[in-house]
């Protein structure tokens, strides 16, 4: 008999599990509020990628007059006569996102997958009953997926009103250049959000309650981006938390803790995210949730109920777009009884995309310095290697962690230019359990950045 999975969500955690289990054989449904691709293509990250691609092009202008590089009729640096045109960038930013969401729906289609709009919720027995707009469909189902996401966390203190007080959402309905942005939030997405505004050429106010940006990643490596960020000009305000923001006419204003207040025109908050998984009926079906209201799942992304399997941002496991898919495509392999490995988030490599870069894989400098992993350090600036000097890059570097004795290496953070490109070598070491001489060993293309990583890995050599 052939197995009906119903998935609620269709972002990377429900798309990608649709694909595994119709290969698999199974009839498979999607359901989705707002068009497949979920989050990730819509809202989170495409756009945000997107954006960063013109930034990126802004940023490498900035070493155009050191390489050589200047305008016809014009005198001095070209980086300060070029200028960002936002509404053009917005609108290119929505087309791409829906037109990768087009393409997800035209791979479901072709493997007979079908796409449910509406929103679900789980019913009686192993049921998902979908309110359609128009009505209600249930839906019957051998297992069921949750994919619902996450969103962006508000206050009652700071509510966004979608024109100058924005979720990461809604930045790409500006059609103007703020004149003075103040992003509060310095994780992974404020440090992303201010870092690429910066490169377009605005001001950018950072609001930071921790002691510096990026308070989850590799000390060296926010230190570095601090380091650029207040060098090219941003205001980062540490140890600064916000208690609320408000709007007068064209003028934000932040008011911190401390009663200081910052003013701008524009405020992004960048709080973290909250579960989407109010009104599942999670309750009612046995799911267990943490008090955060995330789904409590195993490593193969099993929940506490039978049949009821959860993958992606709804889980808080590690909020990635390729862990989402990895826990939807693992819960899929072992429901439907393919060879399955349970997620191991020591092998995940991931990526702030601020400029520079900051990449990591594996096991952390945290660890290594609390004990917790015996490891050796090695940490090479890349301000030595050829091809950066070549290029102007100056800022960034390349550390990697391998056990003593063994050498295997275990980890590894890469800062510069394009390091989500770079750590790979890295992710495929620690995946593989390669040694620092294993690393060291493979050719690397003279002159390029992934020659540190090779050198690294040599200084990691012992007799
Ligand atoms: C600004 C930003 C940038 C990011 N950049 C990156 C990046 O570069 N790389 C990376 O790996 N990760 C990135 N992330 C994280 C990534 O976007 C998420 O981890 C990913 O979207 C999680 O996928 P998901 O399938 O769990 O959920 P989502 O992508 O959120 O999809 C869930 C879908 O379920 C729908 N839904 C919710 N409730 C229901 C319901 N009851 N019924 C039907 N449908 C429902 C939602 O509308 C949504 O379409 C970024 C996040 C943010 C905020």
């Amino acid at each position: 008999m052939t197995d009906r999975i119903v998935i609620v969500g269709g972002g990377p955690g429900g798309y990608e599990a649709a694909h595994v289990a119709a290969q698999l054989g199974a009839e498979v449904t999607v359901v989705d509020t707002d068009g497949v691709g979920g989050s990730a293509v819509l809202t989170d990250c495409v756009p945000s990628k997107t954006l960063i691609a013109t930034s990126e092009l802004m940023t490498d202008m900035a070493t155009a007059q050191e390489l050589g590089v200047n305008f016809r009729d014009h005198v001095g640096d070209a980086a300060t006569s070029i200028v960002v045109d936002l509404a053009r960038v917005n609108a290119r930013v929505k087309q791409l996102a829906a037109d990768q969401s087009a393409d997800i729906a035209s791979g479901l289609e072709r493997d007979d997958v079908r796409v449910v709009t509406g929103r679900g919720r789980v019913g009686p027995g192993l049921t998902v009953v979908v309110d359609t707009g128009s009505g209600e469909e249930t839906l019957e189902a051998d297992a069921i997926m949750l994919a619902t996401g996450a969103a962006p966390r508000t206050l009652p203190s700071a509510q966004p009103d979608g024109e100058r007080i924005l979720t990461w959402e809604q930045v790409y309905d500006l059609t103007e250049v703020p004149e003075k942005l103040i992003v509060v939030g310095s994780g992974v997405t404020g440090a992303e959000f201010a870092s690429a505004y910066l490169s377009l050429g605005i001001d950018v106010t950072l609001v930071s309650s921790r002691d510096r940006v990026l308070p989850g990643e590799d000390a060296d490596a926010s230190a570095v981006l601090e380091e650029v960020l207040t060098r090219r000009g941003m205001n980062v305000l540490s140890k600064s938390r916000m208690q609320s923001v408000t709007r007068e006419g064209d003028e934000v204003t932040v008011t911190l803790t401390d009663g200081r207040t910052v003013t701008g025109s524009h405020c992004i908050l960048a709080l973290g995210s909250v579960p989407n998984t109010a009104d599942l009926g999670l309750e009612e079906a046995g799911v267990f949730t943490d008090e955060a209201g995330f789904i409590k799942v195993d490593r193969v992304s099993r929940t506490s109920a039978r049949g009821i399997y959860a993958a992606g941002d709804c889980t808080g496991v590690l909020m990635l777009a390729s862990v989402a898919a990895m826990q939807g495509r693992i819960a899929m392999w072992h429901y439907l009884g393919d060879a399955v490995a349970p997620l191991d988030l020591k092998k995940v490599s991931s990526n702030v995309f601020t400029s520079p870069e900051i990449a990591t894989v594996g096991w952390s400098q945290n660890a290594v310095d609390s004990g917790e992993m015996a490891a050796e350090v090695v940490m090479l600036p890349l301000a030595g290697n050829a091809r950066a000097k070549m290029q102007g890059v100056r800022d960034g570097f390349v550390k990697l962690f391998c056990r003593p004795g063994t050498g295997i290496v275990v980890g590894g953070v890469v800062v510069g230019p394009r390091a989500s490109e770079l750590i790979h070598p890295v992710s495929i070491a620690v995946a593989e359990s390669l040694t620092a001489d294993q690393l060291a060993q493979a050719f690397t293309v003279y002159p390029s950045m992934s020659g540190s990583i090779a050198e690294a890995a040599r200084r990691l050599h012992r007799v």
